[in-house]
């Protein structure tokens, strides 16, 4: 089989981890073909987010100095304990010197002109992957395998230039398959191609937005026609309900692209929503599978699943959002609907659920926590005065996914009246036509409740 492999977050927390992830690659590639992808070490994306504006909002000199010494140290550690061979180990180590070396040079640069523009951010951003992925590749060759790390750029992710969430071109199907597949047919090698960021056509760094090197990893799949992607995690797969909600939660073995999207969508933390549209075409499934229980065949994420049993097959919380509400008379609707989503998406505001009152009057979205005071803002005159926006905050939104739901009446009744049953108040509901997903908010107090009330409801334990 040709695999493509992703290890991040915390598979990849440590050279301990490091190496026995390492381990594990060099396992199934004795029998396939394998390509990793990689991303930062755990939390070293975010630290750089932090870096990167501090040093612009408040520059401090000793600031950049203690910051590089600490990546130093983490990423040295990592090395130490992730390779095996004193070689090996001093030549990664002057890579990491090297990549520092760079990086200070970048925030000296921002702490002196007082400004992160988005293209400084994914340049900074990069750094996390461009450290992580020689490590992981010597990790790999001080076990006697043939292996190279490539940043996105050398692996031909080409994006565009929308940074901070840049978009993969079409042409990268073509530059992928040309810069990987001699590695993996002719060389016999292990590429170890960081994840999460691409280049401009310029030449310019570029990341596919916060959690993108799922995105990496499913471009690649599907640029080389792999038959799997799998994506190593430390849990066993998706499960019916985040189990620290509901101890009986049980894993899902098989869940269709579209159940998945939904899910991730609405704040099941599986996978990067947009990382399933380079595999559907293709219908490579994606397995999630456990570092830890690496025999256990985990979750396929794969085409058409649709068991009548699991009407609802799996439920999800979002706990940090609000409800933008926009209502007032007199107004044409259909300028305001528009003008209000043109003024969010200029403003980045990411919309997760829409209703609409039938007299027109009242339009409510629901919107993350952090994007409140953004979407107010943006929407504040939007009424001229004849309405209003208001805000309610402290709600959460429950999103019950199914294939099975579509055509089958009645689910929507089941989950209302078990909610009513239990005195929970529903506040605003939302379901597409696709019929796959129905999604409702409630105050955010009673949002585990519901969540618990459901799963009993719909026998998911
Ligand atoms: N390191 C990046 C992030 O933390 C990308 C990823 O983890 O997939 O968002
Ligand atoms: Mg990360």
């Amino acid at each position: 089989m040709r695999i493509v492999m992703k290890f991040g977050g915390a598979s990849v927390k440590d050279g301990k981890s490091i190496l026995h992830c390492a381990r594990l690659v060099k396992k199934f590639w004795k029998d396939n073909e394998v390509v990793v992808v990689i991303s930062a070490m755990a939390g070293v994306t975010d630290s750089l987010v932090h870096a990167s504006k501090k040093c612009c909002n408040d520059p401090s000199p000793g600031f950049i100095k203690l910051f590089i010494a600490e990546m130093t140290k983490r990423h040295y550690e990592a090395v130490n304990d992730a390779v095996r061979n004193e070689e090996i180990k001093s030549k990664v180590h002057s890579k990491i010197d090297k990549l520092l070396d760079e990086l200070e040079k970048v925030l000296l640069g921002i702490s002196y002109l007082g400004e992160l523009t988005p293209r400084s951010s994914d340049y900074i951003l990069s750094f996390g992957e461009r450290l992580a992925a020689p490590i992981f590749s010597a990790s790999l060759l001080s076990m006697g395998v043939d292996s190279l790390s490539l940043e996105g750029g050398d692996a031909g992710i080409i994006t565009d230039e929308n940074y901070g969430r840049a978009k993969p071109l079409a042409e990268v199907y073509g530059t992928i398959k040309s810069r990987i597949e001699p590695l993996i047919t002719i060389k016999k090698s292990i590429p170890v191609v960081t994840g999460f960021i691409g280049v401009t056509k310029n030449g310019n760094i570029t990341t596919l937005g916060r959690g993108g090197s799922d995105l990496t990893a499913t471009l690649i799949a599907s640029a080389l026609n792999a038959d799997e992607v799998w994506l190593w995690k430390e849990v066993d797969g998706v499960m019916t309900t985040d189990p620290k909600i509901v101890p009986e939660a049980r894993l899902i073995p098989e869940i269709s692209y579209q159940e998945a999207m939904e899910l991730s969508y609405f704040g099941a933390k599986i996978l990067h929503p947009k990382a399933l549209e380079p595999v559907m075409r293709k219908r490579i499934p994606v397995r999630i599978k456990n570092t830890f229980n690496p025999e256990s065949r985990g979750t396929v994420i794969k085409e058409g699943i649709t068991s009548t049993k699991d009407i609802v097959k799996a439920l999800s919380l979002i706990e940090r959002v609000a409800i933008i509400n926009i209502s007032g008379a007199g107004f044409d609707f259909a300028e305001i609907m528009s003008e209000v989503f043109e003024r969010l998406a200029e403003n980045k505001v990411h919309v997760i659920m829409v209703a609409q009152s039938s007299s027109e009057l009242n339009l409510s979205v629901v919107v993350d926590e952090s994007d409140v005071g953004k979407a107010m803002k943006a929407l504040e005159s939007i009424t001229n005065g004849m309405g209003s926006v208001t805000c309610i905050r402290d709600v959460a939104v429950i999103s019950a996914v199914g294939a099975g739901m579509a055509g089958t009446p009645g689910v929507a009744g089941r989950i209302f009246s078990a909610l009513g049953k239990n005195r929970i108040n529903v506040v605003m509901i939302s379901q597409s036509c696709s019929e796959y997903n129905v999604s409702f908010v409630v105050k955010r107090d009673e949002g585990a409740k519901a969540v618990r009330v459901l799963h009993k409801e719909f026998e998911l334990g």
